[in-house]
């Protein structure tokens, strides 16, 4: 709880991911004592060319929240500005506080911001920790220095001793950790894939649905239908509990060209901007097992990403600091082909995996990692160009996940740090997966030659120029073995088609 001294006058400044139910900094206050301050800032919208439906539920959400807080008798300030520092000043100028709160940003370029702010503003102002994350309450590998691989699995356990999530004292329930085994089953043809819920727009986000139009960008706003209230992200939340939770594990990797959700959650956009939190919906997966609503493999499954993975990725974003943005492990510089910004690529899966991202900004999981992640890696397209893509595409992007995931996981720009192997596969994993292959014009079968599918001859490629570095470390070793099944006249054939695809692709590529 904060506490101020009656006659003192206090500005809570509260960022638009930060948009909690119970926020830390109104916990207690006394509303007369306070103004808040929200601030759209024109520079932070257009650093990228963003995704429209983002900043539609960005600042939707942000006019919402401010909204309740007005009804609830709080002050609130909200402006629009050129810059944050810019709107703070007006601020500052206007209401004339004697001190300004705020709670740590999620990422490095917005703690450095509000470090210095005091000195900005001429004020003192108070940062306090971040509450939207389990791990700033429990470290399980403090002072753990980056380069030191810490993998997520352990991570994960600490966090479930820690938190006592699906544990039977200190064991898990059932005697089992992981059900990654029972978790990889492509979709069955014909299998009902349940609608995600709509939320018709308001005058609200009317309003900023026609003013992010007229913002540089991606997408359209038109078709906009996410929660921007925690009351309509709960009811995402429920619906998701309800109709999609049961089978989120058995069919969490399989793709499909019918739908983009699956049985996923899309809670992603809203944990992100606070509109929901980890350990709430933790809580009620575990709830749902013991109920016997879902079966444990689904349960444990999600869990896992959000008290795993989520908690995990925050960790590594803040252990490797900003240096992790400028890593480059495979020396790849390759720019983005300009397929990337419309779709037009004859390749199926990522035809239809970059159409979503580029007009909805959501696509599932795998097909981030072994869609894209995969094309980016085996093409060895530049990790900054690739991590800039993501941002400026996906709903639920920020630096502190994107980074990781991306520079991390993704492309392995860190050498490893964030997961132990490079996420590359043939179209064999493709096809094995999805029902993409049947409808694409390339062969998922052939490994060169005109009609072979591109994620075969650049995954050989990938493996026979990078043969001696994949095979000094043990833990890369493996993806090298199915090479001894191709002669030196395949290797040859592999490495021309190769060739000839960046030829074309480079002739093309765009910076
Ligand atoms: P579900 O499959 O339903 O999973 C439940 C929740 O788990 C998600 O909502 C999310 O909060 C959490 N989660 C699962 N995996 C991760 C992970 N690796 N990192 C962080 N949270 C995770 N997630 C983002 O929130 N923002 C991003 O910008 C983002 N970019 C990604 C880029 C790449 C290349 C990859 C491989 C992954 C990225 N992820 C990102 C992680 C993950 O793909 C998304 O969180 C997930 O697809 C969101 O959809 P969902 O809510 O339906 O997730
Ligand atoms: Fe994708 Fe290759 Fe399958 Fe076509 S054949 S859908 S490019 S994996």
């Amino acid at each position: 709880m904060v506490r101020m001294m009656a006659e003192t006058k206090t500005t809570f400044w509260i960022l638009g991911n930060q948009l909690l139910a119970n926020h830390p900094l109104l916990e207690g206050v006394d509303k007369t004592a306070v103004t808040i301050l929200f601030i759209e800032s024109a520079a932070r919208v257009q650093k990228l060319p963003y995704q429209r439906k983002k900043l539609v539920l960005l600042f939707s959400a942000m006019r919402h929240y401010a909204q309740e807080l007005q009804a609830q008798g709080f002050q609130v300030d909200y402006r629009a500005a050129p810059t944050f520092l810019a709107g703070l000043r007006a601020h500052v100028a206007a209401y004339q506080p004697d001190e300004l709160l705020t709670m740590a940003a999620a990422d490095w370029s917005g703690r450095a911001f509000q470090q210095g702010l005091a000195a900005q503003l001429g004020l003192p102002v108070t940062i306090t920790p971040d509450r939207q994350f389990l791990v700033a309450q429990f470290n399980p590998y403090p002072d753990t220095p980056p380069e030191k691989p810490i993998v997520m699995e352990y991570f994960y356990r600490e966090m479930r001793r820690h938190f006592n999530v699906l544990m039977d004292d200190r064991q898990p329930v059932s005697g089992q950790w992981n059900y990654d085994k029972e978790n990889r089953k492509p979709l069955p043809a014909g299998l009902p894939l349940p609608a995600v819920p709509v939320f018709a727009p308001d005058a609200i986000t009317q309003a900023v649905m026609a003013e992010a139009a007229a913002l540089p960008g991606i997408g359209a706003p038109h078709g906009f239908s996410l929660a921007v209230t925690r009351a309509q992200a709960q009811a995402a939340c429920a619906d998701f509990f309800a109709h999609r939770l049961a089978d989120f594990g058995a069919y969490e990797d399989a793709m499909t060209v019918r739908h983009a959700t699956l049985f996923h959650s899309l809670l992603s956009p809203y944990l992100n901007i606070g509109l929901l939190e980890p350990l709430e919906l933790i809580r009620a997966a575990e709830q749902a097992y013991h109920d016997g609503r879902a079966p444990l493999n689904s349960v444990e499954g999600f869990v896992r990403q959000i008290l795993g993975w989520r908690e995990y990725i925050y960790w590594q974003y803040w252990r490797q600091g900003p240096a992790l943005l400028a890593l480059n492990e495979w020396g790849a510089e390759r720019p983005l082909p300009p397929f990337f910004w419309s779709g037009a690529t004859e390749m199926n899966c990522l035809r239809h995996v970059i159409h979503r991202a580029l007009e909805d900004g959501y696509t599932h999981h795998i097909e981030r990692l072994m869609v894209v992640g995969n094309f980016a890696m085996l093409a060895g397209l530049k990790p900054t160009a690739v991590n800039d893509w993501f941002l400026a595409c996906y709903l639920d992007a920020y630096e502190w996940v994107m980074a990781p995931n991306v520079l991390g996981m993704a492309l392995n720009a860190d050498g490893g740090r964030t997961a132990t192997k490079p996420y590359i596969a043939s179209a064999n994993y493709i096809h094995k997966m999805s029902n993409y292959c049947a409808g694409c014009r390339f062969s998922h079968k052939q490994r060169h030659g005109d009609d072979a599918c591109p994620f075969n001859f650049l995954y050989w490629n990938f493996l026979i120029r990078h043969e001696a570095k994949l095979r000094a470390n043990s833990r890369l070793g493996q993806n090298v073995l199915g090479l001894r099944h191709l002669d030196e006249a395949e290797r040859t054939a592999v490495t021309r088609r190769a060739q000839q695809f960046f030829a074309a692709f480079d002739s093309e590529a765009v910076g």
